[in-house]
C-alpha cells in the first residue's frame, strides 16, 4: 500500500515510523530537514511539498497541532489537494475540532476524496510502542479503510460516531487529564505545606478513589522526580480544554468545572510559553502557593 504522513512532531514520528515499516511511506513536514532525517532512517521518500507527498499514495495520514494546520495545507499548486486523486483517503489524526474535521470532510468530499478524523491517545510511548488508542469520527464504509492503517499504530480503534465525534470525545478525554493535573497539584500541594510527603500522600491516593492516570503516573514520574520531561505540550492541551469547553457548551450542558479549567490552562500557556510540557502546569499551583511537590 503506498501511504504518506505529513507531520513529524513529538507524536506523528514514532506513529509514522509504525507506518514506514508496513507500507511504502511518503513524508512531508514544514521543516524539511526533520522529513529527509526521518527518511534516512525509515526508508520513506521525503518530498518537499503537502502535493508531492500525496501524489500516488491511497491513503494520507495528517498529525498536526490543529485543525487549522490542517486545512492550511489543503489549497494552492503545493496544497494536498493538488496531489490527493479522487478515491484516496484523509486520516487526520490531529487533535482537531469537530466544526473544521465537518468542513475539511465536506471540502474533500467534492472531490471524492473520504476524510476521517482519527485523533490519537497514549502519548509519545503509546505511539513508540505502538499502542495508541484511536477514536475515529466518519462513516462505517470508511472506518473499514482507514482501519487496517490505523492498526500500524493502534490497539484500541472504535468509531465513535460521524465526522468530527472523534475531536470531541477527545477532547473531552484531555479536558478531564487537565482537570486531573490541576487538581492533584492543588490537592498535593496543600498536603506538602501540612507536611505530608507527596510520595506517602501519592501511595495513598493511589491505593484510593482519588487515584488516576496524573496520580499513578505523571506526578510520580515527573513531579515529584523534577523531571519534567518534554512529550506533549502545554499548548497543545490548552487547545484541547478549549475545544472541549466549547463543544460542551455547544451541547447547552452546564461546564463550570471545565471552563474553569480551560481558563487555568490559558492562563498557564500564557505564563509558561509555547514550548513548556502539560505537566509543567503544576508549577504554577507550586508558585501559586510557595510550595514545590517533591520529597
Ligand atoms: P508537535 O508540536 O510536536 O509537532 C507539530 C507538527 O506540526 C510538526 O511536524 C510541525 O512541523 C508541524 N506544524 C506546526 N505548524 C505547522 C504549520 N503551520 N504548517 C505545517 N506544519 C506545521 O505536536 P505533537 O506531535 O505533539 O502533536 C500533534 C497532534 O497530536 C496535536 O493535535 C496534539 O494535540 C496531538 N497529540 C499529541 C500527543 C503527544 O503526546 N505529543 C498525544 C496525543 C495527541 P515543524 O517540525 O516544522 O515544527
Amino acid at each position: 500500500m503506498k501511504t504518506a504522513f505529513l507531520g513529524l512532531g513529538a507524536i506523528g514520528t514514532p506513529m509514522a515510523r509504525h507506518v514506514a515499516a508496513k507500507s511504502s511511506l511518503t513524508v512531508w513536514n514544514r521543516t524539511a530537514e526533520t522529513a529527509a532525517t526521518f527518511a534516512a532512517a525509515t526508508g520513506a521518500s521525503a518530498e518537499p511539498t503537502p502535493a508531492a507527498a500525496a501524489t500516488g499514495a491511497e491513503v494520507v495520514l495528517t498529525c498536526l497541532p490543529t485543525s487549522r494546520e490542517v486545512e492550511s495545507l489543503l489549497d494552492g499548486p503545493t496544497g494536498l489537494l493538488a496531489g490527493m486523486a479522487a478515491g484516496t483517503l484523509l486520516i487526520d489524526c490531529t487533535s482537531g475540532d469537530p466544526q473544521s474535521s465537518r468542513r475539511i470532510a465536506a471540502r474533500l468530499g467534492e472531490r471524492g476524496i473520504a476524510f476521517i478524523d482519527a485523533p490519537v491517545s497514549g502519548g509519545v510511548s503509546g505511539a513508540e510502542a505502538g499502542t495508541l488508542t484511536v477514536m475515529c469520527g466518519g462513516d462505517e464504509v470508511t472506518f473499514a479503510r482507514a482501519r487496517p492503517v490505523l492498526e500500524f499504530f493502534g490497539r484500541k480503534i472504535v468509531l465513535v460516531g460521524p465526522t468530527g465525534a472523534g475531536d470531541a470525545l477527545k477532547a473531552v478525554n484531555n479536558a478531564l487529564l487537565a482537570v486531573h493535573i490541576w487538581s492533584a497539584a492543588e490537592g498535593l500541594a496543600a498536603l506538602a505545606k501540612a507536611g505530608v510527603k507527596p510520595s506517602a500522600a501519592l501511595d495513598v491516593i493511589n491505593a484510593s478513589s482519588g487515584r488516576s492516570n496524573t496520580s499513578e503516573n505523571l506526578i510520580p514520574q515527573r513531579v515529584v522526580t523534577r523531571a519534567f520531561p518534554q512529550t506533549f505540550r502545554l499548548a497543545l492541551l490548552e487547545k484541547d480544554v478549549a475545544i472541549a469547553a466549547e463543544f460542551i457548551r455547544d451541547q447547552r450542558v452546564a461546564s463550570p468545572v471545565i471552563q474553569q479549567v480551560a481558563e487555568l490552562f490559558r492562563l498557564a500557556r500564557h505564563e509558561l510559553g509555547e514550548t513548556a510540557d502539560h505537566v509543567e502546569a503544576v508549577r504554577l499551583v507550586e508558585e501559586w502557593s510557595a510550595t514545590v511537590i517533591s520529597d
